[in-house]
């Protein structure tokens, strides 16, 4: 199956995409994580994403298409993949699509979570991120991890995303608004579009997206 998940920041993504895609047996593909890993190894894509990310702002078209283009054409991407944070933009949809094309294949669904602008400021506000894995996700008054600073399902030590201070989440969601809201239109058009509440339990969130995708993939 391939299916693009799209949402503002702070829908739950990432946990989301993690869930899904262990439950659909398909590879979660986060352009967010793809440049974390080359900031935190020094590469020079790093280099290159790290300021606009720290702004909240979308790495540019030249960098980000390369990176997703080189991750779609690993092996395990062949059968499948979850596309979480990729295209943010209509030409990223756009290219997208071409490279879909040329393999002759296409989208199954674009799963859109749904969430209210003040919950999402909450919700970034007090997330705290496992280094080892961006889909162990905790929050500091929601879902405290056990110990203070620890991930309860590695061990591995959480942190606050540069990009998560109050200030940024508000240029994010701004440009979600205005590079992002487009995306879901040009989807819409080609009636690939489910749309879901992104409130409740994690749980609840994953049962409710497999219910939705299964109802539009068949
Ligand atoms: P995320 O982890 O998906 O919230 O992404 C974090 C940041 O990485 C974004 O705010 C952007 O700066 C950058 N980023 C991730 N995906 C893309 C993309 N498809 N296009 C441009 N920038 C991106």
């Amino acid at each position: 199956m391939r299916i693009v998940l799209v949402g503002p920041p702070g829908a739950g993504k990432g946990t989301q995409a993690a869930y899904l895609a262990k439950n659909l047996s398909i590879p979660h593909i986060s352009t967010g994580d793809l440049f974390r890993a080359n900031i935190s190894q020094g590469t020079p894509l790093g280099k290159q994403a790290q300021e606009y990310m720290k702004a909240g702002r979308l790495v540019p078209d030249e960098v980000t298409i390369g990176m997703a283009k080189d991750r779609l054409e690993q092996p395990d991407a062949a059968e499948g993949f979850l596309l979480d944070g990729f295209p943010r933009n209509l030409n990223q949809a756009k290219v997208l699509d071409e490279i879909l094309d040329e393999k002759g294949i296409a989208l199954d669904g674009v799963l859109d979570l749904e969430v209210p602008e003040d919950e999402v400021v909450k919700r970034i506000a007090g997330r705290r991120v496992c280094r080892n894995e961006s889909s162990h996700v905790f929050h500091v008054t929601y879902s405290p991890p056990k110990t203070e600073g620890v991930c309860d399902v590695c061990g591995g030590e959480l942190y606050q995303r540069d990009d998560d201070s109050e200030d940024t989440v508000r240029k994010r969601l701004e440009v979600y608004h205005r590079e992002t809201e487009p995306v879901i239109d040009y989807y819409k058009a080609q009636g690939l579009v489910v749309t879901i509440s992104a409130l409740g339990k994690v749980t609840e969130v994953t049962q409710r997206a497999m219910e939705a995708l299964r109802l539009k993939t068949g």
